[in-house]
């Protein structure tokens, strides 16, 4: 049987996180089953979804390198793959559900509704529509049609029980009395979320819905209605949310959820990839990081695990600095060009001066941020040397820089190991540990306490300029009393 996928966002936000996540499970599925993976835009509710949610949330997946094979941007077999442009689609199979006495009329009106609800609280109720509606006959209810305004709601069997399989979980039983008469069409002619989805999947070819276990309570409602339309329902793979620390549903206001947050911060779509991949998936092999392939060639739904994965920022840092130095100097200077972290420097100069910051980098940024002090913009952090340099004798460290910067001087063009070792013996005489006085190099040279290698840094610089900076260190070092 052909694997086909989908997923189904609303366009009423920011593209999420949580959207990339569902995206590439099942996008992975149908590549790695040579299937199709469609992409359809859920935006029957009209007041909130809006045209350009839709291209955001397209174009952070094509970053992420997850295309579908049908979109609303591609077209395809089975569009169009906007709910909205299919209102007609789903009167007909409500029609045919009314027909069949799966579904009927209501006429109820808004006010009642709120009084049924009102009345529900106050006797402590649970709430849900009382079925009034049920009675009407079929021929009453297709003449008030022509006059009335009415939604059409599904005729829930109160007295059975709802089964399906769920991959993940196993089979999951729910008894009708607690489902609601749910309201399939509304006054409008819109479908709801319920009638839409399982139209659509099922006309679409859908053979398995992988989607967020936040929809394992609708499942039972779509379950019904397959049936009552005579389709096989698709398998059901309901994934684990993505969690913030706390392990409540990932939010805003606990964790950055906007896809376009994480490119603006400089990770790479790979990393991200990678990420998503491990909430709640893991290869084998017990290796954290795998590039795409490896994923596309390994995954399979049932082996993701239902625990609610966490979200940890820190570990995607590790990912990201991992994916980064991967990338050979040209492609990762094209990153840091393409995504606007270049800042002052031109492409050929970030290449020339990117291996001594790769090795540190976390996220593209990294690179101008950490790079500013080749370009003059240094304010040696006197703080930070001072606390790493605590046990140093001041006098000591000042003379032994001074020292240094002659013999950089002196011997500017030798080999690295040579001037390392002839700095080596400057701390040594000076009384000094030999990382007190690279230390203070360090800040000298670069203004920060933890800085690319110090050697290539002099070097890339210039003698002339390096030793400029150690005299405007030693000027600053306050002599002690
Ligand atoms: N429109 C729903 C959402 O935004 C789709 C849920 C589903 O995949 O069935 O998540």
């Amino acid at each position: 049987m052909e694997v086909v996928t989908r997923v189904a966002p609303s366009p009423t936000g920011e593209p999420h996180v949580g959207t990339a996540y569902v995206s590439l499970f099942n996008w992975a599925w149908a590549r790695r089953n040579g299937g199709r993976f469609i992409l359809r835009i859920e935006d029957t509710d009209q007041a909130r979804s809006k045209r350009e949610h839709e291209t955001a949330i397209l174009e952070a997946l094509a970053w992420l390198g997850i295309v579908p094979d049908e979109s609303p941007l591609s077209g395809g077999e089975y569009g169009p793959y906007r709910q909205s442009e299919r209102k007609s689609i789903y009167s007909e199979y409500t029609d045919r559900l009314i027909a069949s006495g799966h579904a009927y009329r209501c006429f109820c009106t808004p006010e009642r509704l709120t009084e049924l609800r009102a009345f529900q609280r106050a006797a402590k109720r649970p709430s849900g529509y009382d079925g009034a509606c049920r009675a009407i006959a079929p021929e009453d209810s297709a003449k008030r049609a022509e006059a009335e305004a009415f939604v059409v709601r599904l005729a829930v069997d109160k007295s059975a029980t709802t089964r399906f399989n769920d991959l993940l979980r196993g089979e999951i039983v729910i008894e009708n009395e607690n489902i609601d008469d749910q309201v399939l069409l509304k006054s409008d002619g819109m479908p709801t979320y319920h009638m839409a989805n399982i139209v659509d999947d099922h006309l679409m070819g859908v053979t398995i819905v992988m989607r967020a276990e936040e929809w394992i309570p609708s499942s039972p409602k779509h379950v019904m209605l397959y049936e009552a339309l005579g389709w096989d329902p698709p398998a059901f793979a309901h994934v684990p949310l993505l969690r913030n620390k706390d392990k409540s549903k990932i939010s805003k206001r606990k964790n950055p959820t906007s896809l376009e947050w994480y490119r603006e911060q400089g990770y790479l779509p790979e990393a991200m990839v990678n990420f998503l991949a491990l909430q709640g998936w893991s290869l084998k092999e017990d290796n954290e990081e795998f590039d795409v392939e490896t994923f596309v060639d390994k995954f399979n739904p049932s082996d993701i695990s239902v625990g609610g994965p966490v979200f940890d920022m820190q570990k995607l840092d590790w990912l990201n600095g991992e994916k980064i130095r991967k990338l050979d100097v040209g492609a990762l200077a094209d990153r840091i060009v393409s995504e606007g972290f270049a800042g002052d420097w031109s492409h050929a100069d970030i290449v020339r001066v990117l291996p001594l910051f790769q090795e540190r980098m976390k996220r593209l940024p990294d690179f101008a941020e950490s790079a500013g002090y080749l370009l003059g913009r240094i304010e040696p952090d006197m703080e930070g040397l001072s606390k790493k340099v605590k046990k140093a004798d001041p006098e000591a460290l000042r003379a032994a820089l001074v020292k240094a910067s002659e013999t950089l001087k002196e011997m500017a063009g030798q080999p690295e190991e040579a001037r390392e070792s002839a700095l080596r013996a400057i701390a040594e005489e000076a009384g000094l540990k030999v990382g007190n006085l690279f230390m203070g190099l360090r800040v000298a040279v670069t203004g920060a306490t933890a800085s690319p290698p110090l050697l290539p840094s002099i070097d890339e610089l210039g003698v002339e300029e390096s030793v400029a900076r150690i005299a405007n260190l030693v000027e600053r070092l306050v002599p002690t009393a």
